[in-house]
């Protein structure tokens, strides 16, 4: 299986190539730091909720699902009410996504009954599909209690956590730490 692993340089190659106007990537995915803003899930069911998304967002969702599939968690789009999926052009932000418990009354016995995944547009334009994917996989990541993982705690480069380079799938840390703790 090929991972997918893109430099900054590369990436801006790439958008270079394509000749679209991106001229900055994304420095991070999302702005909200570790677990502990999102919050672990309060069950290990995912009713998920599309709220007209793109193909773009639809895509990293689906994947997200994929991934969250790989673990005890059961994700999926036949239900409501779990986790509520958004893409829209939220501007010149430093993050491409983010994920965060809604909103105080979501939180159940310090878990999140609610959470809120936003893709950004504005960041995500002229980047392609697998970027996409990679962002479903790193927020869907965080709606199971996942934070960050950095180089050093990663030093295969193969978790979707990372927020400084691109990879398509949790590892195996990722799937044991979900597993853990659901
Ligand atoms: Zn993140």
């Amino acid at each position: 299986m090929i991972r997918f692993r893109a430099p900054r340089w590369r990436l801006g190659l790439v958008v270079i190539l394509l000749g679209a106007s991106v001229a900055v990537a994304p420095t991070s995915y999302a702005g909200h730091g570790s677990d502990s803003s999102a919050g672990d899930p309060d069950n290990r069911d995912h009713y998920i909720d599309r709220n007209s998304v793109t193909a773009n967002g639809d895509a990293a969702t689906q994947w997200g699902i994929w991934e969250l599939n790989q673990t005890y968690m059961n994700a999926t789009l036949d239900g409501s009410g779990d986790v509520e999926v958004y893409d829209d052009y939220y501007g010149e932000t430093d993050w491409a996504g983010m994920t965060n418990c809604a909103s105080g009354y979501n939180w159940l016995n310090g878990n999140c009954d609610v959470f809120r995944v936003r893709f950004n547009q504005t960041t995500m334009f002229g980047y392609g599909i697998n970027y996409w994917r990679s962002l479903g996989c790193h927020e869907f990541g965080h709606t199971a209690g996942l934070g960050h993982r950095s180089h050093s705690t990663d030093a295969d480069d193969n978790s979707c956590m990372r927020s400084d380079i691109w990879p398509l799938l949790f590892d195996v840390h990722d799937i044991n730490s979900i597993n853990d703790h659901v």
